[in-house]
């Protein structure tokens, strides 16, 4: 196979004696939702084994609870949870022999969404829902036994091992950092004392478990807390757990409260991995590094680097569930890569949404729902626009058998990902064009590039089905002086089709407000494609390992060399209605380059002295160079109105559909769905 030759090292097996893994990329545990939906178990052991089928050597399921106050959704502490997972565990068998499957046992300690949660000392998280009930001496004790009574029911359920989560702000975590941890027994105070709860648990869990077992420890190698683990901490750990019974350590980068990306979009591919290469130098068990690595030639280059000897990728398999096996085949041009942008994952999991997902991939916990067989009846579809939802509806559709053919208007295919791609931060999504561009090649897809299709084109060629996938247009805000010369549409910004000037104000405040004042207030190079950049941002000190990993000082960011101000016209703080979990990032950042956050602005005229409006009722002039309108877009329809008036039946996708709170999430996942059923 091309990929041993391609990707050695990852695809060398890793023998662990009583066991062996067939390749070094391991799924990472992720908490999908359907834990605890209708049907869970069918739809995890289908998701688990399209991944197994998919080629990945191990994987590790969500977090599962030990106990009731563990607080996860799904706990494993009865013989008959334990016959539930049996679906998962012989689906995955079944799909490929050699394929390891590992329960994660998480207790979220603090942060349990239970009134009855528990930890070393009652100090409520930044981001916990409740004040824990601190632990007394059998109360530890009968959690440590939970770990070991969940592990042990993990093997029955034919599991081949258990993850135990020692990191992340969850409670084994919360043993270890002072902050966290006021006790003066013998389980808090020195970091002996503070180190036995982990450590107590995993030798228990050995013990019951059995030595043929794989037990892997998930340890916080740079938790990213002001007052967190010293790197000799850390060290320290490491040896520990091994002595206890682990024969696999994970690392992990961040506890969820820390105020540093360690996995969104803005983090470069593979930045955290040295961190694990210089732990893998202290200790003797094989590691699993993680965090960003989302193409199987990061993969290959940190394990030919030696700072690892398995790499986890999460969210990568839920956007492509055969990226190994392409890697492997030498397809690899054929992934879809994982973008980072949390959209339909994480956003989901913090956002109170259950069901996770991906942007890329809506299939993704869906497999039992949403199908792609083949077609009855071969059909030949239009479809004009080729922008996300377009891509996705010709790309669903040919790969069931219909003759599709896909027309652009532009010279490229993208849409507005053409746009989001020149962000500082979002240079993944390149990627996401790329996997589309090759699916055309690979479904015989007819694509007609600088072809702006009209009504009339449509009625000659007389398909039988039209896909109106025409996208938006910017709206333009009825205001005095919106024809001024100081005033730019996004798009021209974007493009670099007019100057900006060092005074600016940016008219909306929505993603694309954002993603513009980011853009603008940038210099130099992307700290997402460079590791250095990006760690004097974010004040992480890779080289130094002080506790925490993080500097204490406030972060060096590249100062925008203008003025920038940032406006909407509702009255709460700009950017709420960015991601769950990103929104933070891009408003910390904005801040930091001094760009300045205005609401409750009545926009009242434009002219040669600035933007005119009402803040809050009071009169201002904002003296500025340039106005970028960033206020939203309408559907662009026109195409199907003419159709409809000729009598020709179409279907709206994505923003041609409905361009309020439309994103690239809504439009794939509506146009795969309505492709799926054409
Ligand atoms: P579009 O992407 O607008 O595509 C429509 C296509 O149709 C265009 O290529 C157009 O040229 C073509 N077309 C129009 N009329 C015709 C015709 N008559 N004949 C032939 N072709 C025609 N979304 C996210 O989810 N996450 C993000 O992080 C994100 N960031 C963004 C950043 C920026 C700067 C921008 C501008 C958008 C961002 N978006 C993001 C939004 C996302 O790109 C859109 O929601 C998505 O592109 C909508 O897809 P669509 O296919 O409906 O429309
Ligand atoms: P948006 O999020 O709806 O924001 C539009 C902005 O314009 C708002 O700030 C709105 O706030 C303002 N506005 C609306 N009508 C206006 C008017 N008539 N005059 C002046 N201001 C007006 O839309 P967007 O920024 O154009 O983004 C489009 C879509 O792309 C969004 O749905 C978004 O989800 C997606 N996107 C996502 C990301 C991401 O990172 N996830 C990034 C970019 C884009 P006020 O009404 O308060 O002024
Ligand atoms: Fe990756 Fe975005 Fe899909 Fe999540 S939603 S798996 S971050 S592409």
């Amino acid at each position: 196979m091309i990929g041993q030759t391609r990707y050695p090292h990852v695809f060398s097996p890793l023998e662990l004696g009583f066991t062996r893994l067939k390749n070094r990329i391991l799924m990472g545990s992720m908490h999908t939702g359907l834990e605890e939906a209708d049907n869970g178990f069918e739809r995890m052991a289908a998701f688990f084994a399209e991944r197994a089928r998919g080629g990945v050597g191990m994987i590790i399921t969500g977090g599962i609870a030990p106990n009731a106050q563990g607080g996860v959704g799904s706990k494993l502490s009865t013989p008959a949870e334990a016959a539930q997972h049996r679906q998962i565990t012989e689906a995955v068998h079944a799909a490929d022999p050699e394929v390891k499957i590992c329960l994660q046992i998480l207790h979220s300690g603090p942060l349990a969404r239970v009134p009855d949660c528990v930890a070393p000392s009652a100090v409520k998280s930044r981001i916990g829902t409740y004040r824990p009930i601190e632990l007394d001496e059998a109360g530890i004790e009968q959690q440590i036994a939970d770990f070991a009574n969940c592990a042990a029911l993990a093997r029955d359920a034919g599991y081949d091992g258990v993850e135990v989560i020692g990191s992340a702000g969850y409670l084994l975590s919360t043993f270890l950092v002072q902050k966290t941890n006021l006790r003066t027994d013998r389980w808090g105070g020195s970091w002996e004392n503070r180190m036995r709860f982990p450590v107590e648990v995993m030798k228990r869990v050995r013990e019951a478990v059995g030595p043929d077992f794989i037990l892997i420890f998930r340890i916080s190698a740079m938790d990213m807390l002001d007052g967190g683990l010293a790197w000799d901490e850390v060290v320290s750990l490491g040896k520990a757990v091994e002595a206890a019974g682990a024969n696999i350590i994970s690392t992990h980068f961040c506890w969820h409260e820390s105020p540093v990306p360690t996995i969104a979009t803005m983090v470069p591919r593979a930045a955290f991995a040295q961190v694990t290469g210089r732990l893998r130098k202290e200790l003797t068990v094989p590691m699993i590094t993680s965090n960003r690595i989302n193409m199987p030639e990061v993969a290959e280059a940190v394990l030919a680097r030696g700072d690892a000897d398995l790499v986890s990728m999460a969210r990568p398999m839920l956007a492509d569930p055969d990226l190994v096996i392409k890697a492997m085949q030498g397809r690899e041009d054929e992934i879809n890569t994982c973008i980072a942008c949390n959209q339909a994952c994480l956003d989901h999991t913090f956002g109170g949404r259950k069901q996770v997902s991906c942007l890329v991939n809506p299939r993704a916990c869906n497999e039992t729902l949403l199908t792609y067989p083949q077609a009855d009846q071969p059909r030949r579809i239009a479809v004009v626009g080729a922008g996300p939802a377009g891509l996705a509806y010709a790309t669903v559709a040919a790969g069931r058998g219909h003759a599709v053919t896909l027309f652009e208007a532009g010279a490229d295919i993208g849409g507005q990902f053409n746009l989001a791609r020149r962000i500082p931060g979002k240079e993944e999504f390149n990627e996401t064009l790329r996997y589309y561009r090759r699916m055309i090649d690979v479904h015989a897809i007819d694509l007609r590039l600088s072809c702006r299709v009209d009504a009339a084109m449509l009625r000659e060629m007389a398909f039988d089905e039209v896909i109106i996938a025409t996208g938006i247009e910017p709206r333009r805000p009825e205001l005095n002086g919106i024809d001024h010369p100081k005033v730019v549409p996004y798009v021209d910004a974007i493009l670099g089709r007019k100057p900006i000037g060092k005074r600016v104000a940016i008219m909306g405040a929505g993603g694309i407000g954002f993603d513009v004042a980011e853009l603008i207030s940038h210099e130099g190079v992307s700290g997402a494609v460079d590791i250095e950049v990006f760690a004097r941002e974010w004040g992480i000190d890779f080289k130094n390992h002080p506790r925490g990993g993080v500097t204490g000082v406030e972060p060096m960011v590249a100062a925008a060399d203008r003025t920038i101000y940032l406006m909407q016209r509702k009255p709460e703080a700009p950017g709420r209605s960015l991601g769950r979990t990103t929104g933070w990032t891009h408003r910390m950042t904005l801040a930091r380059r001094g760009v300045n956050m205005v609401s409750g602005v009545e926009y009242l005229k434009i002219d040669d002295s600035g933007l005119h409006a009402l803040v809050n009722g009071e009169p201002r002039t904002f003296e500025v160079d340039t106005v970028i309108v960033c206020a939203g877009q309408n559907p662009l329809r026109k195409l199907h109105d003419e159709l409809t008036a000729l009598g020709i039946a179409s279907t709206l996708v994505g923003g041609a559909f409905e361009a309020t709170e439309l994103d690239a999430k809504r439009a794939i996942d509506q146009a795969s769905r309505l492709a799926a059923i054409a």
